[in-house]
């Protein structure tokens, strides 16, 4: 069965999208830590990072720095956090995490955002990628 990644990627389910590419997509984590909270899939289903390819693998940590870059010249933050789990969604995912603390790297930490903040968000950080 089709991860709900790859329902995002084929439009099935909406997103906030913030990049794309041929092999890639970075869209709003819905259940943000921090404002800006973006994941970063690779378009090609694989459920663990360290299964990918080495090129694959090399090809979405570039992408990831990419839309790091952005994200931190868009959140006020410290520093842009990252971090790959993948507990819950077994489609492989970078998480990018604006962190203001140390709070923000935990998974327990959440933040609430309306439509229209994830919308103005997601498209202030598109616009510079
Ligand atoms: P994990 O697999 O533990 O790395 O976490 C999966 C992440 O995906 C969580 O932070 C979820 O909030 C996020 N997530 C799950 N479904 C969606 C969705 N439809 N759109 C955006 N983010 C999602």
């Amino acid at each position: 069965m089709a991860s709900i990644f790859t329902k995002i990627i084929n439009g099935e389910i909406p997103c906030y999208k913030v990049a794309e590419d041929e092999k890639h997509l970075a869209f709003l984590d819905i259940n943000p830590n921090a404002k800006g909270h973006t994941l970063c899939i690779p378009k090609q289903e694989i459920d663990k990072i360290f299964d990918m390819d080495k090129e694959s693998y090399l090809e979405l940590m570039a992408f990831s720095y990419k839309v790091a870059q952005a994200l931190e010249k868009v959140i006020p933050c410290k520093r842009i956090g990252m971090s790959v789990i993948g507990l819950e969604v077994p489609h492989t995912h970078v998480h990018l995490i604006p962190l203001q603390e140390m709070n923000d790297i935990r998974f327990e930490k959440k933040t609430q955002l309306t439509a229209e903040e994830f919308k103005e968000t997601a498209e202030k950080i598109a616009s510079l990628l």
